[in-house]
């Protein structure tokens, strides 16, 4: 049957748009409606002080879940929001749902001292987003050092006028970390010269950190040149405690991962960090 309908065009089509390329239209197509019908939402992940394991800050993570599609991952869908221009649309809700946030857990009782959210490199291709941040703020009525934007060291290096736009949000008054440091290729003199306030420590390079001497060896470095650089270091993925003490011992005091917490509902973010919460398993000092 197939012969019978032969050399077609439309099925030639047809056929190669079977697989990926149909998958990633369905989800643009999905996700292009997935604000307006409630199916984003955030999650917020600790990040702690190792030491003391006081809660320091949050980061915001996206969480979609569509009714026909389940629960997608932020590294299917991110990709797929960067390449239809959706990213300002959903990094501006992110940016303003987060900020909302803090304010409610404010009245709740829960002072989250710094709210740390992720940019994409795309969101920088349309000119400084600094007028659009400053206004989310002032909507929030959250103080711009109560914010931290995250950005990759790509964006950095492959935004033209990347160091005007990084100081029109400083100029803001917002703080900026680097993530996922160490995996990207930016240069140690243009870093210097960057207003930012911390650098985040790739979770790959954590991962091993007690079997691998590269890796270990890599963490050690980012540590030093934070502390060279007067920056603040978070090492991202931490989940055990070998990997803690690890840090702590050279001199990394911040800290973010399982280890902790995985990311959670604004709910339980309150219930596990809220006044009157479990000092056992917030890890705080046990009497006794
Ligand atoms: P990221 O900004 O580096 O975020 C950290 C990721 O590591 C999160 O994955 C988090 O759940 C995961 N993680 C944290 N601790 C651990 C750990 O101990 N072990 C392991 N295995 N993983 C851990 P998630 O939420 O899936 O996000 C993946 C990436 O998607 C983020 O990496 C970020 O690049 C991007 N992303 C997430 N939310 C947003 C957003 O609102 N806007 C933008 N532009 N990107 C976002
Ligand atoms: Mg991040
Ligand atoms: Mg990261
Ligand atoms: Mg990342």
């Amino acid at each position: 049957q197939a012969k019978a309908r032969g050399r077609n065009g439309y099925q030639f089509y047809a056929a190669s748009m079977s697989g990926e390329g149909l998958e990633r239209l369905r989800l643009e197509a999905l996700l292009r409606r997935a604000i307006e019908k409630n199916e984003i939402y955030l999650h917020y992940q600790p990040q702690v002080d190792i030491a003391t394991r006081q809660l320091i800050g949050v980061e915001a993570l996206v969480r979609w879940h569509n009714p026909e599609l389940g629960q997608v991952a932020p590294v299917r869908f991110i990709p797929v929001a960067e390449d239809t221009g959706f990213i300002s649309q959903l990094g501006q809700w992110v940016l303003a749902e987060a900020c909302r946030q803090m304010i409610c857990w404010d009245t709740a009782g829960l002072r989250v001292p710094k709210m740390a959210v992720n940019l994409s490199v795309r969101q920088f291709e349309r000119g400084s987003i600094a007028p659009m941040v400053a206004s989310v703020l002032q909507e929030a009525g959250l103080e711009a050092q109560r914010l931290q934007l995250e950005v990759t060291e790509s964006v950095i290096m492959n935004t033209g006028d990347a160091l005007g736009y990084v100081n029109d949000l400083r100029a803001v008054g917002v703080g900026l970390a680097i993530d996922d440091f160490g995996t990207g290729y930016s240069s140690l003199a243009y870093l210097s010269q960057l207003p930012v306030q911390t650098l985040k420590i790739d979770r790959s390079f954590i991962q091993d950190i007690s079997t691998d001497a590269n890796d270990e060896a890599i963490a050690v470095a980012i540590i030093q040149l934070g502390k060279s650089l007067n920056l603040s270091v978070v090492a991202e993925g931490v989940e055990n405690e070998e990997q803690a003490a690890f840090l702590l011992r050279h001199g990394c005091r911040h800290a973010q991962g399982y280890l902790y917490s995985r990311p959670v509902a604004p709910d339980d973010l309150l219930a596990q960090w809220g006044q009157g919460h479990d000092e056992h398993e917030a890890g705080t000092t046990v009497p006794g």
